[in-house]
């Protein structure tokens, strides 16, 4: 398993970079990444993953729980949703 960084919440302080046993963090154009096939989460080194303890803004995930909704899914759940709210009342009075 491996974690992985929230874009949206990271804000770019560099603290996990060079802690990183790993070395599977790095910089790219916007943010902080992870390489998910170099990330162990810290095992073999330490007991905790060390750049999620170090993190100020705990911006740091399981990458499994990051997971875009790709947009075509999310297109139909919102159809769905819409369709739920829009039912009309069975009961009549
Ligand atoms: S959990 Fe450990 S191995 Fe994975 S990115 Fe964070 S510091 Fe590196
Ligand atoms: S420690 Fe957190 S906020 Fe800082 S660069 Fe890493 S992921 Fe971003």
């Amino acid at each position: 398993m491996a974690l992985a960084i929230d874009a949206e919440e990271c804000v770019i302080c560099s603290a996990c970079e060079p802690i990183c046993p790993n070395q599977a963090i790095s910089r790219n154009e916007k943010t902080f990444v992870i390489d998910a096939k170099l990330c162990t989460e810290c095992e073999g080194f330490f007991n905790t993953p060390q750049c999620v303890s170090v993190c100020p803004v705990d911006c740091i995930h399981p990458a499994e729980t990051m997971l875009p909704i790709p947009t075509v899914k999310r297109a139909k759940l919102y159809q769905q949703v819409v369709k739920l709210f829009n039912k009309p009342d069975k009961k009549t009075y």
